[in-house]
């Protein structure tokens, strides 16, 4: 059996004839830019979203730059951001040219630590970067309540978390503005980069609306130097399809976690953790193992591809040298867990027989590495 890493053909399939047809008619209205499903697609986001703006952009990478461009976010101020987490999270930062400042993982969830919040604090803090990694969502309720305390905004990075609830509420929702990335491979996913502001903050909102149409609030009046930031009418079109599938889907990632955490059980790895009252969404099923390029290997040879969702975390990355000043071992779990995670196949649809194959291949490393492992003991006793 040969195993894809993620599998987006089933989706795509059961809403190609809608897709074409909504395609259609961008073609047939000629509005490429702002047109009326761009329109459409962000009063059902942000609907979906529970919140009462969103803003298409181009990408989630924006989206976040943006955020932190609308509450005037520069030089001299830092933002909080989790170690472990892409490196789209905290780029925009930098970009901004604001500081990160880094708080580790918490062991379970891989998500920021709200414990270590409020040392990280400091007058300078202007804002907080809470991505809600793999799908999980992040602890918010402690880190709104510190994030209250000091009067520091919050940005959730919603990228890989499309649609999880946290207490029953939506992921967006939670904090003081989201930044969502549409790439295609996103639990929503477009036909190419697009992303989301969702925000309660009609100010916010209708400044991150300029920020991303060149500063304009009406056209040929440059109020003030944006950018080119748009969402394409097409990848909205597309979109709007998709949204109505997409709590079915998280649904199809659930079952298929579930098979995983039940087939694993009796494995020495360790399967995702969920926190109560939340709804992980799995964009990735990530385990925990500590002879991880030794299994990857042998998944690899047997048809299963797997990925690293870190290998190197954010205070190691090359390009934040000179703006870091982290040494080795200063996010003690962070840097373990760069170690030893890894990211199993998962999508919408994926089967029972598909999991059950990919757990059999990793009981296969373990029972060869037992053998070698009892192999070595009986030459070292003879
Ligand atoms: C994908 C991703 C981004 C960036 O989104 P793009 O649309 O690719 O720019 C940011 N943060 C996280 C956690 C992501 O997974």
């Amino acid at each position: 059996m040969m195993i894809p890493f993620v599998n987006l053909q089933i989706q795509h399939e059961a809403v190609k004839a809608e897709v074409e047809a909504a395609m259609a008619d961008v073609l047939q209205r000629g509005d490429f830019i702002l047109g009326k499903a761009l329109t459409e697609f962000e009063a059902a986001f942000a609907d979906y979203c529970n919140v009462a703006h969103a803003i298409g952009v181009d990408n989630g990478l924006s989206a976040i730059e943006l955020v932190l461009r609308g509450w005037n976010i520069g030089a001299g101020d830092e933002v909080i951001a989790p170690a472990n987490t892409f490196h789209s999270s905290v780029l925009p930062i930098t970009t901004v040219g604001a500081t990160p400042v880094l708080v580790d993982s918490h062991p379970d969830t891989y998500t920021l630590d709200p414990a270590l919040l409020e040392a990280a604090i400091t007058p300078r803090t202007k804002a907080i970067v809470v991505v809600h990694l793999y799908g999980h969502p992040a602890d918010m309720d402690p880190i709104m309540e510190i994030a209250r305390r000091y009067n520091v905004k919050v940005v959730e990075d919603t990228a890989q978390a499309h649609g999880a609830r946290y207490k029953g509420r939506i992921v967006g929702s939670l904090g003081d503005a989201a930044a969502f990335s549409f790439y295609p491979t996103k639990n929503l996913g477009a036909y190419g980069d697009g992303g989301a502001v969702v925000t309660n903050d009609s100010a916010l909102a209708e400044r991150v609306r300029m920020l991303r149409n060149l500063g304009q609030r009406v056209r040929n009046n440059h109020e003030f130097r944006g950018w080119n930031r748009r969402l394409d009418t097409l990848q909205a079109a597309v979109l709007n399809v998709h949204l109505p599938h997409l709590d079915a889907r998280n649904a199809q990632r659930r079952e298929a976690a579930d098979l995983y955490d039940k087939e694993l059980a009796n494995l020495p790895v360790v399967a995702p953790k969920r926190m109560a009252n939340c709804e992980h969404v799995f964009h990735l099923y990530v385990v925990r193992v500590p002879q991880r390029e030794a299994l990857q290997k042998h998944l690899q040879e047997a048809g299963v591809p797997t990925a690293i969702h870190y290998p190197v975390p954010i205070h190691m990355q090359p390009c934040f040298q000179d703006v870091l000043s982290y040494p080795q071992n200063s996010f003690p779990v962070a840097e373990t867990q760069a170690a030893e995670i890894l990211s199993l196949p998962m999508w919408p649809g994926m089967g029972g027989p598909e999991v059950s194959y990919v757990v059999a291949k990793i009981a296969e490393f373990f029972e060869k590495s037992e053998v070698v492992e009892e192999e070595l003991a009986r030459e070292v006793g003879a």
